[in-house]
C-alpha cells in the first residue's frame, strides 16, 4: 500500500516510477526502496580537520555502488545545498538537485555507479572539543556529516582518510594504514572496513594518550584524556574485562571476535554510556574511570558496560537490524549477555540480585507510568528513531528475553542464537527472522508469548481477589493475557506474592500482607528474595497502599540491618524518593534519617550514599553548616569518603542554600579542580546556581538556544540546578518554555537528550502548577509525536502508577 501511494505522489517530482517520495528524515518508504535497489555500497571518505574547532571541518566522498535499475537515487544530507560542492555522477559533473535533506541523483545506470562529491559536514555529529572530537551517528546522523545512504540495512565498506593537526592521534573502525607528517599536518589513511552500517562507522581525532596490552593473544589500545595516576592505575582491569568479555562471547556463539581490532576510547563529556563503533567502541570516561572507594553499583556498572559494548560486537554489529523499530533486539542481547559474562567477574555478588536490580527496577519505572510502550514500537522515519530507546528497550527486554530462554531451555536457546548469527552475518534480521528460528526448536507457542511481552505496552497487574484466587488485570483494559507464572506464598494471615522475583508486574498486597512483609523481610534468606519484596513494597507505596510514613519508618529500620549492598543502596534510593517526592519533603523527618544513617559507620560504603543522597535535599540550617564544614575542611564525617566530584557537587548545592557564600564557595572549589576537561564543565554549570534570578534567567535562555546544548550531560546538569527542588517556585517559569522547545531539542540532540532533558526540567518540582503546565501542554498539542508524548508523560509521572479502572 504505501509503495503504491508512494509511487504516485512521487510521480511529479521523479523521473519514472518505483521511487519513494522525497521528504525530510529517513522514511520508511524509502528505506525499503533503497534496499530493494542498491547493494555492494563503498564509501570513500576524507576529512580535514582544523585545530580550532570554529574553522569548518571539510570533506569529500567518492561513493560508488550496483544499482538494479536507471532510476534517480535519493543520498542523505541533511544539512542543506549551500554545504555541498561540485558533484560528479559516473565522472560527468551533475547540478546539485537538493531537496527536503536529499540530494536527487539522476543520470544512473544500471550496475555500478560512482559519485563523488565535496561537503562541509554540520557539527552536531561532530562533537567538536577543545583539543578533540569524535562522531557519533546512531541512529541517524551520519547524514548531517557525509552524503550517504543512512539506513541500518545498507551495509558499506568504508575506507577513510583524515588530514589533521600534527600533534593529534585518530582511530577508526579500520586500523592504521599509513601516516605522513608534513607542514604541521598529519595525513592519515586506513584499512578498509567489514561492511557496516553508517551508524556504526566513526572516528574520533585529537590529543589523546594510547595504552596498549594483548591479552591470551587477543591485542586491544584505550585512548583516553584522563590524567589521575589513580585513574589510570585501573586501566589494567578495564583491558582484563574487555579481553574477558570477548572469549566469553566467542566460546557463547561459537563466531570467533569478527572484526579486525578492538580499540576503545574513554571520552570525557560523552553524552552516552558507550557505543558500539567496531574497532572505536567509545565509553563515557565516568563510568569508565572510577573514583576512589568506589560501591558495588559503580563497578557492576563499568563490569556492564564494557560487557555491553563488546556483546555487540555480534549482536547489533555482526548481524544488525533492518529498521530501528528492532534496535532492542541488538540492545536486549548486549544487556542480557553483560550480565551473564559480569556474574564471574564479581563472584562476591549474588547475581540474580544484580540482575533483578539492573532491569526489572528501571523497566518497572517506565512501565508503570500513563508513558509506557511496547518493547517494539512502530517507527515510520528514521529522524524519530532515538525515541525508541527507552528502559523498556533496554531493561524490560532482558527481562522478557529471560523468560525466553527459560521457556526454550538454555542449550536450545543458545544453538537457535548460533543458528541466527550464522545465518545473517554481515547481514541484517528482524525479530520475525529470529523468532522464526527460535520457534522450530521448542514446543511452545513464542508467536502468542512474543504478542503480549513484545508487542504490547503496560504491565499486568494481579491480585488476590475475595475467595484467596489470584487474578491477573490489564490496567490499560485492553484485557491482554501475559503468560507467566505467579507464586503465592501464605503465611499466617498474609498472601505474598511473587517472593521468588521470577514474575514480572505490579503485584498489589493487602495492607496485612504488606505489613507482613515489612515485618518479616529479614526472615528471607535470599537477596532476590528481598529485593523482590522490596520492589513489591515500593510499588505499593507508590500505588496508595503504604502511607508514607510508613515506608519512610520501615526504610530507616530495614536499612541498617541490611548486609547486601545492593539491596542497602536500592533502599536507600526509595527513601531518597520519598524525600524528593513524597508529602515530607519540607519536614525534618527524613534528613534526620538520612543524617543519622550517614554517621553509622556499620553500614559500610552505604554511609558514604547515604551521605550523598542527603546532600541533595539537606535544608536545616544545622545541616546546611554541617555541610559546609565538611565541605570547606574536606573532612567528612568518620566513615564517610568523598572525592573530587562528590566535593564539586556538594559546593553546587551549598551555594544553592548559602547565597550571601556562593561566589565564595565556588572560587574556592574551582581551586581544587586539577583537570582541564572537568574544570570546563564546572564553569560551564556554575551560572545554574547563582544567588542572581536574572543570571540564571540568561542561563535558561540560554539553553533554549541548540548552540548551546552540545554537551549534553552538563545542560542536563545545569537543567537540574536551575530546577532545584528549593527553587522550584522561582523555577515554575522554565517548565513550558522547556516543553516548547522539546521537539527542537530532539532534532538538534542526541538520542537520550529529550528524554533527559524533560527528567532534568521535571524532577525538581513537586508543585501542582507544575503538573499543570505539563498537562496543558499536552492537551495544546493533541497531535503530539506519539513517541515524544511518552517521553513527557515518563518524566511527569513521579511514581504514579497508570490504570484505567481509576480516574485520570
Ligand atoms: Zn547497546
Amino acid at each position: 500500500m504505501r509503495r503504491a501511494l508512494g509511487c504516485l505522489l512521487a510521480a511529479a517530482l521523479l523521473a519514472g516510477c518505483g521511487q519513494a517520495p522525497v521528504e525530510p528524515g529517513v522514511s520508511r518508504a524509502l528505506a525499503l526502496d533503497r534496499a530493494a535497489r542498491i547493494d555492494s555500497i563503498r564509501y570513500e571518505l576524507s576529512f580535514s580537520i582544523p585545530a580550532e574547532k570554529t574553522e569548518p571541518v571539510t570533506g569529500s566522498v567518492s561513493l560508488s555502488f550496483n544499482l538494479r535499475d536507471r532510476g534517480p537515487v535519493q543520498l542523505d544530507f541533511r544539512e542543506g545545498a549551500d554545504q555541498l560542492r561540485q558533484m560528479t555522477v559516473n565522472g560527468k559533473e551533475q547540478e546539485i538537485d537538493y531537496q527536503d535533506e536529499h540530494i536527487i541523483i539522476h543520470g544512473l545506470r544500471k550496475g555500478r555507479n560512482f559519485i563523488s562529491l565535496g561537503f562541509i559536514p554540520g557539527d552536531q555529529a561532530l562533537n567538536r572539543n577543545d583539543g578533540y572530537l569524535y562522531t557519533l551517528f546512531v541512529p541517524a546522523l551520519a547524514r548531517t556529516v557525509f552524503p550517504c545512504f543512512d539506513q541500518p540495512d545498507l551495509k558499506a565498506v568504508f575506507s577513510l582518510s583524515l588530514d589533521i593537526p600534527e600533534d593529534w592521534v585518530a582511530v577508526s573502525d579500520g586500523s592504521l594504514k599509513t601516516e605522513t607528517v608534513s607542514e604541521g599536518r598529519k595525513r592519515l589513511t586506513f584499512n578498509d572496513t567489514k561492511p557496516i552500517p553508517t551508524y556504526l562507522f566513526s572516528f574520533v581525532t585529537g590529543r589523546w594518550q594510547m595504552a596498549e596490552e594483548t591479552i591470551d593473544g587477543f591485542p586491544m589500545r584505550f585512548y583516553y584524556r584522563e590524567t589521575d595516576p589513580d585513574k589510570l592505575a585501573q586501566i589494567p582491569e578495564v583491558f582484563r574485562q574487555a579481553a574477558a568479555a570477548v572469549r566469553w562471547m566467542e566460546d557463547y556463539t561459537g563466531i570467533p571476535f569478527p572484526f579486525e581490532k578492538y580499540d576503545f576510547i574513554a571520552i570525557p563529556g560523552y553524552q552516552f554510556g558507550g557505543m558500539e563503533h567496531p574497532g572505536a567502541i567509545q565509553f563515557t570516561d565516568r563510568r569508565i574511570f572510577l573514583n576512589p572507594d568506589p560501591t558495588a553499583d559503580n563497578l557492576l556498572s563499568r563490569a556492564n558496560l564494557i560487557t555491553h559494548e563488546t556483546a555487540h560486537m555480534w549482536f547489533g554489529d555482526l548481524v544488525t537490524m533492518q529498521w530501528f523499530d528492532d534496535v532492542w533486539t541488538k540492545e536486549v542481547f548486549a544487556n542480557w549477555f553483560a550480565s551473564q559474562m559480569t556474574a564471574p567477574l564479581f563472584p562476591e555478588v549474588d547475581a540474580a540480585l544484580s540482575g533483578f536490580k539492573q532491569f526489572n527496577l528501571p523497566a518497572y519505572e517506565e512501565d508503570r507510568t500513563a508513558g509506557s510502550n511496547a518493547i517494539k514500537q512502530r517507527l515510520g522515519n528514521l529522524a524519530d528513531a532515538g525515541l525508541i530507546y527507552g528502559n523498556i528497550v533496554y531493561d524490560k527486554a532482558p527481562v522478557v528475553m529471560d523468560m525466553l530462554a527459560e521457556r526454550m531451555g538454555p542449550d536450545a536457546f543458545r544453538a537457535g542464537l548460533q543458528e541466527y548469527l550464522r545465518a545473517f552475518s554481515f547481514a541484517n534480521a528482524d525479530w520475525s527472522d529470529l523468532i522464526a528460528i527460535l520457534d522450530r526448536r521448542t514446543e511452545e507457542d513464542l508467536a502468542a508469548w512474543s504478542r503480549s511481552w513484545v508487542s504490547e505496552k503496560g504491565m499486568p497487574v494481579y491480585e488476590v481477589d475475595a475467595d484467596g484466587v489470584l487474578r491477573q488485570r490489564d490496567p490499560w483494559g485492553r484485557r491482554l493475557v501475559w503468560p507467566q507464572e505467579v507464586d503465592v506464598t501464605r503465611r499466617d494471615d498474609a498472601t505474598l506474592l511473587n517472593v521468588s522475583g521470577k514474575a514480572y508486574g505490579f503485584f498489589a498486597h493487602d495492607s496485612l500482607s504488606l505489613a507482613y512483609l515489612m515485618d518479616h523481610i529479614a526472615d528471607f534468606d535470599k537477596p532476590l528474595e528481598r529485593i523482590s519484596i522490596l520492589a513489591n513494597l515500593n510499588e505499593n507505596y507508590l500505588d496508595g497502599r503504604i502511607p508514607a510514613y510508613r515506608f519512610a519508618s520501615f526504610l530507616a529500620d530495614y536499612i541498617p540491618s541490611e548486609n547486601e549492598e545492593l539491596l542497602v543502596s536500592t533502599a536507600l534510593g526509595y527513601l531518597g524518593g520519598l524525600a524528593l517526592h513524597g508529602p515530607l519533603s519540607t519536614t525534618p523527618t527524613i534528613e534526620a534519617i538520612f543524617s543519622e544513617l550517614a554517621h553509622n559507620q556499620a553500614l559500610g560504603k552505604a554511609q558514604t550514599s547515604a551521605f550523598k543522597t542527603l546532600a541533595g535535599f539537606f535544608q536545616d540550617p544545622e545541616q546546611v553548616d554541617a555541610i559546609y564544614r565538611i565541605w570547606r575542611d574536606q573532612a567528612p564525617w568518620p566513615g564517610v569518603k568523598l572525592n573530587e566530584t562528590d566535593y564539586t557537587t556538594l559546593a553546587l548545592e551549598l551555594a544553592v542554600r548559602l547565597p550571601e557564600r556562593a561566589a565564595e564557595i565556588l572560587d574556592a572549589q574551582r581551586g581544587r579542580i586539577g583537570n582541564t576537561d572537568r574544570l570546563r564543565e564546572f564553569d560551564f554549570v556554575r551560572p545554574a546556581v547563582s544567588p542572581d534570578k536574572a543570571v540564571r534567567d540568561s542561563v535558561f535562555q540560554a539553553l533554549l538556544r541548540a548552540e548551546n546544548r552540545r554537551h549534553e550531560p552538563w545542560v542536563q546538569t545545569s537543567l537540574r540546578f536551575l530546577n532545584h527542588p528549593l527553587r522550584q517556585a522561582e523555577a515554575l517559569d522554565y517548565v513550558r518554555p522547556a516543553l516548547d522547545v522539546l521537539l527542537e531539542v530532539q532534532r538538534t540532540g542526541d538520542i537520550f537528550f529529550p528524554k533527559q532533558w524533560v527528567a532534568a526540567t521535571l524532577r525538581g518540582h513537586d508543585n501542582p502548577i507544575a503538573t499543570q503546565t505539563v498537562e496543558q501542554f499536552l492537551s495544546d498539542h493533541p497531535d503530539y509525536p506519539e513517541l515524544l508524548r511518552n517521553k513527557v508523560l515518563q518524566a511527569a509521572a513521579r511514581g504514579r502508577r497508570y490504570d484505567v479502572s481509576r480516574d485520570y
